[in-house]
C-alpha cells in the first residue's frame, strides 16, 4: 500500500495565508465521510477539499488525508499542517476522509483495507493516538459523520495485519450506527455521546462524563417513556434508533444549514455539500 503526495495538487487560498503548524502533539485520528454519494464527479478527496478552499472560502481543505472509493490514499497537507475539520480540537487532531455517504451506502472494501492500513501506518508514525469518529469529538455528536461503527473499526484497525486480512465488516442499519447494548455500569465513549444526546433531547442525564450511572439510568427511562418505548433503562437498538431519528429531525430545525454548491475544477462540474 502507498500513499500518494497530493500536496501540490491541492488549490491554493486565495487570500494567500499560511498554513498553519501544530504546536501541540496529535493526540487523536478523526475519522469523516465526504457525505457525497460514490459515483458522483465530486466525490473524491481533491474535490472536497477544493470546495472548503474555493467555495467555503477556508485557509485549509478539511483533512490531511483521503481515501477514495477504489482505496487510493491521498496526502494533501503535511502531518504537521493544521487542517480545519474539528474546530476547537482542529490542533491536535488528524483528519482523514473516506469519499462516500455512509448514511446511505458502505465504504468499498478497497476502502476498507485502505482505512486499516493508513490507520496502523499513523500510529506506527505518531505513536499513542486515538481514533474516533467525527461525531465522537466533543460537540459533535450531533454530526452524522462518518455514521460509521467506530467501535468495531477501533478492533478491526487493532487486529490488521498486511499479510493477513481479516476484516469483520462493520454493520450499518439504515444509517444509523450500530452500537452495543449499553446499560447501568458501563463506562465508554458511547456512554458520553449517549449522555449528551439525551441532554439534547431535554432528559436530563447530568454532566456527560461517560459513566452509566443512576442519573443517565434515570434519564433513559424518562426517554423510554416519553418515546412509547419499553421502560427498561437500559439503551438497545430500539432506544438508541429512535435518539438518533429525533436527533436528525431537530438537526433539521437547529442546524446550521448545510450548504451545496457546484464548481467547475479541470473543466468538470462538480456538486458538493459541506461536511
Ligand atoms: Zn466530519
Amino acid at each position: 500500500m502507498q500513499i500518494i503526495d497530493a500536496r501540490s495538487l491541492v488549490p491554493k487560498d486565495k487570500k494567500g495565508r499560511e498554513l498553519r503548524k501544530r504546536t501541540k502533539k496529535i493526540k487523536r485520528i478523526v475519522i469523516h465521510h465526504g457525505a457525497t454519494k460514490q459515483g458522483l464527479d465530486g466525490t473524491n478527496y481533491l474535490s472536497y477539499l477544493s470546495f472548503h478552499i474555493n467555495n467555503l472560502g477556508w485557509s485549509t481543505g478539511g483533512y490531511t488525508f483521503g481515501i477514495n472509493d477504489d482505496g487510493s490514499i491521498l496526502q494533501g497537507y503535511d502531518i504537521d499542517v493544521i487542517t480545519n475539520h474539528v474546530g476547537n480540537y482542529n490542533g491536535d487532531s488528524l483528519g482523514i476522509v473516506l469519499a462516500g455517504d455512509f448514511r446511505v451506502e458502505e465504504p468499498t472494501p478497497e476502502q476498507w483495507n485502505a482505512l486499516y492500513w493508513l490507520l496502523n501506518h499513523l500510529k506506527s508514525l505518531l505513536g499513542d493516538v486515538e481514533i474516533v469518529g467525527h461525531s465522537e469529538v466533543p460537540g459533535y455528536s450531533w454530526k452524522p459523520c462518518p455514521s460509521l461503527d467506530m467501535n468495531q473499526i477501533r478492533r478491526n484497525a487493532a487486529n490488521y495485519s498486511e499479510k493477513e486480512i481479516k476484516i469483520e465488516v462493520p454493520k450499518q442499519i439504515g444509517g444509523v450506527q450500530t452500537m452495543s447494548l449499553l446499560k447501568r455500569g458501563d463506562k465508554s465513549p458511547d456512554v458520553k455521546t449517549l449522555q449528551e444526546n439525551l441532554n439534547t433531547l431535554g432528559h436530563q442525564s447530568g454532566t456527560p462524563d461517560g459513566i452509566f450511572g443512576a442519573k443517565t439510568e434515570a434519564a433513559v427511562k424518562s426517554f423510554q417513556r416519553a418515546s412509547n418505548l419499553t421502560v427498561d433503562g437500559i439503551a438497545g437498538p430500539q432506544t438508541l434508533g429512535k435518539i438518533d431519528a429525533l436527533l436528525k429531525q431537530k438537526n433539521k430545525v437547529t442546524a446550521p444549514k448545510k450548504e451545496s454548491a457546484t464548481f467547475t475544477l479541470g473543466g468538470r462540474k462538480y456538486t458538493i455539500q459541506e461536511v
